[in-house]
């Protein structure tokens, strides 16, 4: 049996009831056989997989805190603290029922290649809680997030573990933990990004992953002698990312024809009015559907479907899973060549496989969405400095890091013979950085 299936055979065997962390490995493996077989005695005489399939930590604890009513609640607790190779455990925590041990593993194992592909110092970790903020007071959400940090205080630190938000933490949570972190420890420092712009936010960080995923589809586009400019984009979501990859491909001369919600989507065949689309996701917290009230000559669609829509290039930035295999095929036969993924995994395995075997321009989540750790890890230098960079410092910073991630994938790809594989390329090169690293600090 080869290394990497002996490995992945062990996961499963040793990690019951976490499909999605089998999943996340699996995946991860498969792309990378080739750069282990090549390695293999030199892997396998220091367990290097068998080490890099678990976790340096995970803390898992109980998460107690009092209602409205007076009705005392407990929710449980986790931070996974994957890998520090390469830096300080960094990733999200996320406040979902769906949380569970399992899934943390998966989210802080992709977490590690794409902290990698940044280039910056930093580790692989992810945390959360079963918690819903979803219909709780302010109060309510105040309270669970002291009680979070009342614990895991104790184990993160600006050069040791620094999460972030993701699905249910937004500036909000940041705000409420950061202030129990201080409290409890009386550090004024960044064991937190995401943070409001008054308290050590960083400029750049709303628009980073939006941003960044237009950056990396550029470079991927001027390789293969094609440019954004003058291309028709549809754009799943309308939340943060896809907000900001409208923006982004908008000032960079492409017009962008659709959004979408959980609900719906709207077709504006003149180019989407993004104000309009601010108005009524950032002001007004309402439904994408109100385009067509400001907009009349848009259409909405009640439903799925918004992958039928003839387009050039197609950028799912709303949840996972949203783009399966024929929704990939109506995608070209319509004409549509390039996708890149600005939210996690929106393409499911078939319909990625399907992107690269019919010679479709694909680049990955990892790849694409890492514009948002990546700034705020920038988040986290300014911090260090005690310093505060302007939007274009930033920016200008960004666009350099996706710019040289998508040189490391690109060049990873050719290296082992698959050259415009993106998926592969871009697992090759978030591996190789924290393997080396690895070999090189002994057994730990
Ligand atoms: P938001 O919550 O701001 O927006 C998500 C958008 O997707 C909303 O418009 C939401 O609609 C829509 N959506 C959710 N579920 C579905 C569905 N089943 N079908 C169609 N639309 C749906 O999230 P973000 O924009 O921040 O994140 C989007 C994705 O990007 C996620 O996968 C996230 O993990 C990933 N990501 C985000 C980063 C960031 O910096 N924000 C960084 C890296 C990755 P509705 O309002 O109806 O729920």
């Amino acid at each position: 049996m080869s290394y990497v299936d002996e490995i992945y055979a062990k996961v499963v065997e040793q990690n019951p009831g976490e499909p999605e962390f089998h999943q996340a490995v699996k995946e991860v493996l498969d792309s990378l056989r080739l750069v282990i077989d090549a390695n293999e005695e030199k892997y396998r005489s220091v367990a290097l997989l068998e080490r890099l399939v678990e976790t340096e930590r995970i803390i898992s604890f109980r998460v107690p805190w009092t209602d409205d009513k007076g009705q005392v609640q407990v929710n449980k607790g986790y931070r996974v603290q994957f890998n520090s190779a390469i830096g300080p455990y960094k990733g999200g925590l996320r406040l979902h029922p769906s949380v569970n041990q399992g899934i943390l593993k998966f989210l802080g194992f992709e977490q590690i290649f794409k902290n990698s592909l940044t280039g910056l110092p930093i580790g692989g970790g992810k945390g959360g809680s079963n918690f819903d903020p979803k219909g709780k007071s302010d109060r309510e959400v105040m309270a669970f997030c002291q009680s979070f940090m009342t614990e895991l205080h104790k184990y993160i630190g600006a050069d040791e573990d620094v999460p972030a938000g993701d699905i249910g933490v937004g500036g909000r949570e940041i705000g409420f933990m950061f202030g129990q972190y201080k409290r409890l420890t009386g550090l004024y420092e960044g064991v937190l990004t995401g943070k409001g712009l008054n308290y050590g936010g960083s400029l750049a960080r709303t628009q980073a992953t939006g941003y960044g995923l237009v950056y990396i589809l550029e470079e991927m586009l001027k390789a293969n002698d094609k440019e954004l400019a003058g291309k028709t984009v549809v754009i799943s979501g309308s939340g943060n990312v896809a907000i900001y990859a409208t923006e982004k491909a908008q000032q960079l001369g492409a017009k962008v024809v659709a959004l979408s919600d959980s609900n719906g989507y709207v077709y504006d065949p003149d180019g989407i009015q993004l104000d309009v689309v601010k108005d009524i996701k950032e002001v007004r917290r309402g439904r994408i559907k109100e385009y067509v009230d400001a907009v009349p000559t848009a259409k909405y669609t009640e439903g799925k479907g918004i992958w039928t829509i003839p387009c050039d290039i197609a950028l799912p930035c709303a949840t996972q899973n949203e783009l399966n295999l024929d929704d990939a095929k109506a995608l070209k036969a319509n004409g549509c060549f390039a996708v890149a993924e600005g939210a996690n995994m929106p393409s499911t395995r078939e319909a990625t496989d399907y992107f690269l075997e019919s010679g479709m321009l694909f680049m990955p989540g990892k790849a694409a969405n890492a514009g948002g750790v990546a700034t705020s890890a920038l988040e986290m230098s300014q911090n260090s400095q005690r310093l505060s960079w302007t939007f274009e410092e930033v920016d200008e910073k960004l666009h350099n890091i996706m710019i040289n991630i998508f040189a490391k994938a690109d060049d990873a790809a050719k290296r082992y013979g698959v050259a415009g594989n993106y998926v592969a390329g871009a697992n090759i090169a978030g591996f190789e950085k924290v393997a080396d690293a690895m070999l090189c600090q002994g057994i730990v």
